[in-house]
């Protein structure tokens, strides 16, 4: 029987990071792993986090199961981090945890599958590269849209020439702060575009908001996603404290749906739910745990935080001031005005191959770099390389 499997390919991520690992040269440099890593090279463990699981071995009472909508400090906590403290209870909205962002993203996935099977979810180009193939597995059909900068800011006019197709009910997936791969934000005007065109067409917005705090800080960050929640009657919205909590192997997330109709939110919780009890029953309650002391350690957390985010900033406009004063094309030196972790080279995947070939540096073959992978010694080596592919 499993003669008949179809041949798959293994994943090209995981497979750079085979080849980086068995590269011999001392100077190689990875770009590869969307990981924050600080100055000598490390993920490290937040210190507030390293608390938290000290307070948990400490005090934690019980391993029974909880609830299936995962632990309910956490989310409650994360609801208002996305929607502020203010607005969280003006706003009616359910957070169920889930398996890291990447959970998150499948649950809603089979949410709209369930309430809309012919939806289509129209997703950026260039865009993450699991959002097409976790909305596929969730039965629904993928179009793109153009994702590109025009004089330094995102290119509204071609998203929405794009999405001139979408119907009613379709989903527009937008990432709600530090664009994965191209580092492109909306401005908040074109956050209020995005919401009228929801508005005016009935398509049903799904913010990825998997940086939040990693651009300009988590309200700043927030300010696109509060504005559509302040002006429509559904916003999806899938979380992930990966990142800015460094609990990557934790797998911890979270799905919310906000509606203007409060009447709507036993229904939604009941189906979100259904979908846990259905693929995993209830998501593994240690991250959360961690992440909801971590939310109640505002202070602790903000420093930390900031510090990482300051850390790629730095290192994003070095970058760019180094490649400008050795004389790069504007197109190089706009990396130094996107946010957050990556930037997309104006490469080919032959230049890639070539970058990795003959200076030992390692991007994806669709020109993504991890900015936040870069150690400030590293940056001339990097810049004079970039240069010399690109001649
Ligand atoms: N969405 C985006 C845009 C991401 O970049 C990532 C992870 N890099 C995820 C979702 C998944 O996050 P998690 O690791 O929490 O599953």
């Amino acid at each position: 029987m499993l003669s008949t499997l179809p041949p798959l390919e293994t994943d090209p991520l995981w497979e750079l990071i085979r080849l980086f690992k068995e590269d011999k040269r001392d100077h190689k440099i990875d770009l590869v792993i969307g990981v924050y890593r600080d100055e000598s090279g490390q993920t490290p463990v937040f210190d507030i986090v390293q608390k938290a699981e000290h307070w948990l071995a400490n005090n934690a009472q019980s391993k029974a199961y909880k609830q299936l909508s995962g632990n309910a400090q956490f989310n409650h906590h994360m609801g208002q981090f996305l929607l502020s403290p203010d607005k969280a209870s003006a706003a009616s909205h359910c957070t169920i945890q889930t398996v890291g962002g990447t959970g998150a993203l499948r649950v809603l996935g089979d949410f709209i599958h369930r309430l809309s099977p012919n939806a289509t979810v129209w997703n950026t180009d260039p865009g993450y590269i699991n959002h097409q193939p976790i909305m596929e597995a969730a039965g629904l059909r993928v179009n793109h849209f153009r994702w590109q900068q025009k004089e330094g800011v995102l290119d509204i006019e071609s998203c929405l020439s794009d999405l001139s197709d979408a119907r009613r009910g379709d989903i527009l997936l937008l990432h709600g702060c530090c664009h994965n791969p191209s580092g492109i934000d909306p401005t908040f005007a074109q956050w209020q575009a995005f919401a009228t065109f929801c508005k005016n067409t009935g398509v049903i917005p799904l913010i990825d908001m998997a940086y939040q705090g990693f651009g300009d800080g988590p309200d700043t960050d927030a300010a696109g996603l509060r504005w559509l929640v302040s002006q429509l009657d559904l916003v999806l919205i899938a979380s992930s404290c990966s990142k800015n909590m460094g609990l990557y192997c934790e797998r911890i997330g979270a799905a919310t749906i906000v509606t203007k109709d409060t009447a709507q939110q036993t229904s939604v919780r009941v189906l979100l739910e259904h979908i846990a009890r259905v693929n995993y029953s209830m998501p593994p309650d240690h991250g959360a745990a961690v992440a909801a002391f971590v939310f109640s350690h505002p202070e602790q957390w903000s420093a930390e935080l900031t510090q990482c985010r300051l850390r790629i900033l730095t290192i994003r406009q070095q970058l760019g001031s180094t490649l400008k004063a050795l004389g790069a094309s504007a197109e190089l030196c706009a990396l130094a005005k996107q946010k957050g972790m990556f930037s997309l080279l104006p490469f080919s995947a032959t230049q890639m191959q070539q970058l990795q070939e003959k200076h030992a540096i390692y991007g994806t073959s669709n020109g993504r770099i991890n900015i936040a992978g870069l150690q400030t010694h590293q940056i001339r080596t990097l810049a004079n390389a970039l240069i010399d592919i690109s001649q």
